[in-house]
């Protein structure tokens, strides 16, 4: 977290293992900051947003574990110098001391929820300004050797604080500055110490602590590349998935028609036979060829026989259901179609539907010996549950066969292969 943006709690329940993909600006601005000097990494606009998302739970966290640490300590300090100071020096540092516990308890309190930017900051600013004064009034009530050695121990816990917290840089300069004035106020007043050794003492701690905000904004930028970073790989990973999935489907798809090939309907129903078994599938295989369709080309020529096989295509699946029928371009001008759970009438009823819209299509195939527009010749097997013996290269070459019989019996007709009844001996014999 870098910056007065905060986090909204939608977002942050979002959380780091759901990244969103990044707009095309997005992933120009990380390259851009990527390919300069680390140190001038400075994160602006949306991706500023999403950094402080994604930081905003760990730094949070370290915050508050932070401040409950120092209360703790700041009570027990308090209950051992009640067991080993003096009792009107204990005494004197009751009071100051009291203040520090709710202060830091509060801005826990404050930094459990994201909130607005301006309410995160004044907590913040706020809690440790009344912790730093907290530890430097110790000293200053209870006078003597402890006056200087707390407003000391008072710059060692800005210190921490600076090295520690993830905050933006404007909040970090504004800790440092309000303990070095802190520090150098209570001190002038310090009636053990010279005018001098004020100033030496302040510019020296100054020293201390300029080189602590220097090495926090030195982790703030590095977290910031490291998220940009993160952001390049998820984009370079999502490409690659991207790339994957177009080359999956390129090679499961015909280019011309856009449905399945063979080679995918292939694989689907090899998985499909292979997960039921050949007794457990039920489907019917249609295997659909235009007819003359050279003819079609030698007359009209290729492109129009390409536009041909495109919506030949199209009213073949829009003839089936979508959700689990199986369409494929089985070859040239061949389709084949799968209707998983379809019995025999269902599946006649289908092929002739098919046969039927691609007729009243009237696609032109004036050279056609059936009639001038385009026909399908479809063969149609069927694979029911009484049938477990058949395995998907007999079903294939049972709908080739009464594809051959259509076109033998004229074309513009569908065909069904009937398997021989087996006799009562034939299934004696088998068991
Ligand atoms: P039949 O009625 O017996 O099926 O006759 P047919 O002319 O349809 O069958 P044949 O196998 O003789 O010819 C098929 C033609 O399909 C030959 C081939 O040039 C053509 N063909 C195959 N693939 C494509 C393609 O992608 N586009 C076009 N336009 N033609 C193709
Ligand atoms: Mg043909
Ligand atoms: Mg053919």
């Amino acid at each position: 977290m870098n910056d007065a943006r905060s986090v909204s709690p939608e977002n942050s329940a979002a959380g780091p293992s759901s990244p969103r993909p990044l707009t095309s600006a997005m992933a120009a601005e990380v390259e851009r900051l990527l390919s300069g000097r680390t140190r001038d990494i400075h994160l602006t606009g949306e991706l500023r947003r999403r950094f402080d998302e994604r930081v905003w739970r760990q730094t949070s966290k370290i915050i508050r574990s932070w401040l409950t640490w120092v209360a703790f300590v700041d009570v027990l300090t308090l209950a051992l110098n009640a067991i080993l100071l003096p009792h009107d020096v204990a005494l004197a540092m009751v009071a100051p001391a009291c203040l520090l516990p709710p202060a830091a308890i509060l801005t826990a309190l404050l930094w459990r929820k994201p909130c607005p930017a301006a309410v995160q900051r004044a907590s913040l600013l706020g809690g440790m300004c009344l912790i730093l004064l907290s530890v430097a009034l110790v000293g200053v009530f209870a006078g003597g050797e402890f006056y200087e050695r707390h407003l000391t121990i008072m710059l060692f816990v800005a210190t921490s604080a600076i090295t520690i917290f993830s905050v933006p840089l404007a909040w970090t300069i504004a800790i440092a500055c309000y303990a070095l004035c802190l520090y150098f106020i209570l001190q002038w007043f310090n009636p053990l110490v010279e005018a001098g050794s004020v100033i030496a003492g302040t510019l020296f701690f100054s020293c201390g602590i300029i080189a602590t905000v220097v090495a926090r904004r030195t982790m703030n930028i590095l977290a910031q590349k490291t998220f940009l970073l993160d952001c390049r790989d998820q984009r370079r990973v999502a490409e690659l998935a991207d790339a994957n999935a177009r080359l999956e489907r390129l090679a499961r798809t015909d280019p011309l028609t856009g449905i399945a090939n063979r080679r995918w309907m292939m694989e689907t129903l090899e998985e499909l036979w292979r997960s039921k078994g050949d007794a457990g599938v039920v489907a019917a295989m249609l295997m659909c060829d235009v007819d003359h369709f050279k003819a079609l080309n030698d007359s009209l020529g290729h492109s129009e026989g390409d536009r041909c096989l495109v919506k030949v295509a199209g009213i073949i699946q829009s003839s089936v259901r979508a959700d689990c029928d199986l369409v494929s371009r089985h070859g040239g001008e061949e389709f084949l179609i799968v209707l998983p759970g379809v019995e025999e009438e269902e599946a006649v009823a289908i092929a002739k539907r098919i046969r039927e819209s691609v007729e009243a299509a009237a696609l032109p195939n004036p050279s056609s010996a059936v009639g001038p527009s385009v026909t399908l010749s479809v063969g149609v097997a069927v694979k029911s549950a009484r049938d477990p013996g058949v395995s998907l290269d007999n079903l294939q070459h049972e709908a080739d066969m009464a594809l051959y019989r259509a076109k033998q019996a004229g074309r513009n007709q569908v065909s069904i292969f009937r398997r021989p009844q087996r006799t009562a001996e034939q299934i004696a014999a088998r068991r």
